[in-house]
């Protein structure tokens, strides 16, 4: 059963449209994808506006237009096998699950990846299978990719994700050293090499290499 659209998620759906997502795809995709499941009980009810918002860890879930200008960037397929780096609420990830064959998506925080996890299940998102991890070091095991989405910045894209990719392989991340100066970045790799394009200016979380040290009992939530 599929609950109608409410008029927030209305409301955002036309300001996305009005803010240059055309991809009717992933409207459709936001549309089936409940983004008040993946926010904190506390910013509920902002989950339908136009911004970040903190999910814990100092960690975000994107804003939907970013998550919605990545996924269109993406060109994602029905027939792809997706890699994320960076689950976080796991909005994104349900997003792709909805328009490809199968998501895979590393997060280095074990609580987060957790919630994910659960959310994941209740919608039922069965094509979505979660690592924790550190993403920068992609997942050899299920390469090649055919699209690799990084949800965090670094100063460069690294190698071993690039070389995750099919021939004909989209890779979308922002990139930049400082939170204030990062570009979102599309590569598409070809036989001949790697052919880059900038996206635009964003701002993300950065991408952290290795994995946080053990949480201190007081951070446990259970
Ligand atoms: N895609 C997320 C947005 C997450 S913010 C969503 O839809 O909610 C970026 C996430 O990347 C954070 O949860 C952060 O912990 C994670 N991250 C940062 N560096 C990472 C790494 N090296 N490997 C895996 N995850 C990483």
């Amino acid at each position: 059963m599929t609950e109608p659209p409410s008029p927030k998620m209305v409301r955002l759906l036309m300001e996305l449209r009005g803010l240059g997502v055309t991809d009717s795809r992933v409207l459709g995709a936001m549309e089936r994808v409940p983004r008040d499941a993946f926010v904190p009980a506390a910013f509920r009810d902002q989950a339908w506006e136009n911004v970040a918002l903190p999910i814990g860890q100092a960690q975000t879930i994107s804003q939907p237009l970013v998550v919605a200008l990545m996924t269109q960037a993406l060109e994602v397929g029905e027939r792809h096998k997706v890699l994320e780096i960076g689950t976080g609420s796991g909005y994104q990830a349900a997003i792709l699950a909805k328009l490809c064959r199968r998501v895979f998506t590393i997060e280095r925080h074990r609580a987060l990846l957790r919630e994910a996890e659960k959310r994941f299940a209740e919608l039922k998102l069965h094509n979505v299978t979660t690592r924790f991890g550190d993403g920068s070091k992609g997942w050899p095991e299920q390469q090649p990719f055919d699209r690799i989405i990084v949800t965090a910045a670094a100063p460069a894209v690294p190698h071993v994700l690039i070389d995750s990719l099919t021939e004909g392989g989209i890779l979308v991340a922002p990139v930049g050293e400082e939170r204030r100066d990062q570009q979102l970045l599309r590569i598409r790799r070809t036989k001949d090499g790697v052919v880059t394009e900038d996206l635009g200016p964003v701002r993300f979380v950065p991408l952290v290499e290795g994995l946080p040290r053990a949480a201190k009992p007081a951070e446990k939530r259970h």
